[in-house]
């Protein structure tokens, strides 16, 4: 009972991007309750039911407490010595004999900015390899290549305030209402308030979030190119385009080269409503209605999507010419208008994209292609300019492949299962089987410990201190709150403790979290992204980067405009794009790696139900949110599923070209999805539905198209 907490911990909910403040009860050593902080901005003290269910899965059975060993093909356990030895002397023995880009690291975007920033400096500064990627490869990729390219530099402008600034919200591929609850609840808190407010879904998929539309579209999978050009011609050919704006705030391309607003105007032409209409599968009415929507006069529109964008091959494009909707219209940097991507993973921001830790990033939104950023991080890390490789390392789907042919020998896994997450996974289980995997984690088992040669017991998140980043430039503290059990220990310690076994120890002094934040820190001056200092932290909830020598209360709110952003003078100022210019992109279209055809005559896509988080490592070991959704199933059309002859839990066979998989049916109601588009959950690590999906990836942000795939059903 809430009642019996001796004492309240200042924390953040362990899954999503949302970041909700959370105030962790505990009695007697251990954690009795979870609550809203209702002084957190993000979700003023309103959870969803995955952040109240917590405490069920921190003392489940499966947790790890001793590290685990394989001996003559079984995990046996063993000492942390013992354990800790066997990976120095595998990591140390590649490196000497194969060189520093024989070892690798997979992170994750739920891991802690310390420990991202450590494991980076680790394998980067260190040992001498980019090979250091992490799952927001497989989320928030292209959302990153998106901003970079249009922006100049990662991450929203905007911020959660904003919901109750906006007139009109245009949500394409997201399923908010189960992706992002509690933002869910500050949109339809916004409607109820304000009922004028309009609400537009883009998907190809009806699902929860549809039910506070005002119009829902849902086009054919892989088009979502074809509507934002189709709106984009709209707003400028109705005389809704901010000329201003344009001709003071933004430059054109066409991706490989500058063009003008009247070259920008001709390329539209090619996406009138009629001729989307005929690729989108909506009507031109629908793309006009919407496209007036977004772009009236006076109002303020925000824009939020996440994975049905940014998992495609098209991800980087698509989100290009989301912003390019706003640049155009010039509601952006004011509140209530907007482009706001919704970050799929807690801390996919601060731990992975600010602390650099990708394969072709450095800290502080540096690059690895730029010398001079090599050369600021080389110095601050105390190594020689040349250790940082200017060669960038593995993307995600390109290091399991050379876990299998052999370049990458040593492997390190923390805070991540992808082993079940990959998709057409199984075109990678030879990569898994053959390289010498280390996993950190906290339970076991999961798809990917049962591969590994040691699991090192890692505290939960509850059990430990650090930081985390959120979707709308949120750095927040979470204070630790009980001990881990048995002898599990935080990643950081585990991190730290491979570095001087490898013969770092020089450059790895750091004694608590706060001791790595405050070297982090120095990375972040001076770069449009200085991060708030330990102590000033502890005591918010919550603070917004960017800051100016580390200072502010609440941060900056909102990005490139004065007086929020401290960088910004007067009015708005793009400063880290080329000239100061945001770009409007005249991108060619892009569908889908893969179209259906005869044999393969079904689009799937995948996705996350509100009760559960990704590979069901957390949220199966909790009895109430297993009992409310035990099992994953296919979702389909009422049309097709009459005329294929299936019912209502009859199991089908899902077959791609790479795989097939069986799961129960659930036959949709009418729109639940779209006819010919197959929605499947994909939380259970059997039957695995990412058997089917394809791993073609975004040619420049590497992001994987889990969002399409074609595929035949066949009943069971
Ligand atoms: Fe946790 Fe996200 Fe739910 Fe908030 S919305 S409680 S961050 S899962």
């Amino acid at each position: 009972k809430q009642t019996d907490a001796e004492k309240w911990v200042k924390s953040v909910c362990r899954y999503c991007g949302t970041g909700c403040g959370v105030l962790i009860g505990v009695k007697d050593g251990k954690v009795i309750a979870v609550k809203g902080d209702p002084d957190n901005e993000g979700n003023k003290g309103l959870l969803c039911a995955k952040g109240y269910y917590l405490p069920q899965v921190i003392t489940h059975s499966e947790r790890v407490t001793k590290p685990l060993i394989r001996k003559n093909g079984k995990l046996e356990p063993g000492t942390w010595d013992e354990a800790m030895k066997l990976i120095t002397s595998k990591f140390k023995e590649s490196i000497e004999k194969n060189g520093p880009d024989s070892v690798a690291f997979y992170g994750s975007g739920q891991q802690l900015a310390e420990e991202g920033y450590v494991a980076n400096k680790l394998f980067k500064g260190a040992i001498g390899t980019n090979n250091i990627d992490g799952n927001p490869r497989l989320c928030m990729a292209s959302a990153v290549g998106g901003f970079t390219t249009t922006f100049g530099a990662d991450e929203p402008m905007g911020c959660l305030e904003d919901f109750e600034h906006a007139d009109v919200f245009f949500i394409i591929g997201s399923n908010i209402a189960e992706a992002h609850p509690v933002l869910f609840a500050r949109l339809t808190d916004k409607k109820k308030k304000d009922p004028e407010t309009k609400i537009i879904i883009a998907d190809p998929r009806r699902h929860r979030s549809h039910e506070i539309a005002d119009i829902s579209l849902q086009f054919i999978p892989g088009t979502d190119m074809a509507l934002l050009h189709a709106m984009a011609y709209v707003i400028v050919a109705e005389g809704m385009a901010d000329e201003e704006f344009i001709a003071k705030h933004t430059s054109f391309s066409d991706g490989k080269e500058a063009i003008n607003f009247e070259n920008y105007k001709e390329f539209l032409k090619e996406f009138t409503p009629e001729k989307a209409e005929k690729v989108t599968g909506l009507t031109a009415d629908q793309i006009r209605e919407v496209a007036r929507l977004f772009g009236e006069k006076g109002k303020n529109t925000m824009s939020m999507w996440t994975m049905g964008i940014n998992q495609r091959v098209a991800g980087v494009w698509a989100n290009n010419l989301i912003h390019n909707l706003h640049l155009i219209t010039g509601k952006i940097c004011k509140p209530g208008s907007t482009p706001f991507s919704l970050t799929g993973q807690p801390s996919a921001c601060g731990s992975v994209r600010e602390t650099g830790a990708l394969s072709h990033l450095l800290p502080g939104h540096r690059v690895i292609a730029n010398e001079k950023h090599r050369k600021e991080i080389a110095e601050l890390w105390g190594v020689p300019a040349d250790r940082i490789s200017p060669q960038v390392g593995l993307h995600t789907m390109e290091l399991f492949k050379a876990c299998g042919d052999g370049r990458v020998k040593c492997l390190y896994v923390m805070c991540t299962n992808p082993a079940h997450s990959l998709p057409n996974v199984n075109a990678y289980r030879e990569g898994f089987e053959k390289v010498f995997m280390v996993v950190a984690e906290v339970f076991h088992p999961t798809a990917t410990t049962k591969y590994a040669d040691v699991v090192l017991p890692a505290a939960f998140w509850c059990e430990k201190e650090g930081v985390y980043g959120n979707t709308d430039r949120r750095t927040q503290h979470l204070a630790k709150a009980i001990n881990p059990p048995g002898e599990a220990k935080p990643d950081l310690d585990i991190l730290l403790d491979l570095a001087r076994r490898l013969g770092y120890g020089d450059l790895f002094p750091f004694k608590t979290p706060e001791d790595v934040w405050n070297e982090y820190l120095k990375c972040t001056t001076g770069t449009h992204m200085e991060l708030a200092t330990y102590p000033a932290l502890r005591d918010a909830h919550g603070i917004q980067w960017p800051l100016k020598g580390h200072q502010g209360s609440k941060g900056a709110v909102r990005r490139y405009v004065a007086p929020e952003d401290p960088y910004v003078k007067e009015g708005i100022d793009f400063y880290s794009a080329k000239d100061h210019r945001a770009v409007i992109f005249a991108r060619p279209y892009l569908g889908p790696a893969e179209v259906v055809d005869k044999e393969y005559p079904y689009y799937l896509t995948t996705g996350r139900i509100l009760e559960h988080w990704h590979t069901l490592t957390m949220t199966g070991k909790c009895p109430t949110l297993m009992r409310a959704v035990p099992k994953q199933y296919v979702e389909l059309n009422p049309q097709d599923a009459t005329e294929l002859g299936i019912k209502e839990g009859d199991m089908v066979r899902l077959v791609s070209r790479r795989g097939k998989v069986e799961l129960p049916t659930k036959v949709g109601k009418p729109g639940e999805p779209r006819p010919g588009l197959l929605f499947a959950l994909w939380f259970e690590p059997d039957p695995l539905v990412n058997a089917v999906t394809i791993d073609a990836v975004d040619a420049a942000s590497k992001e994987p198209e889990f969002k399409i795939c074609a595929v035949k059903i066949e009943k069971v």
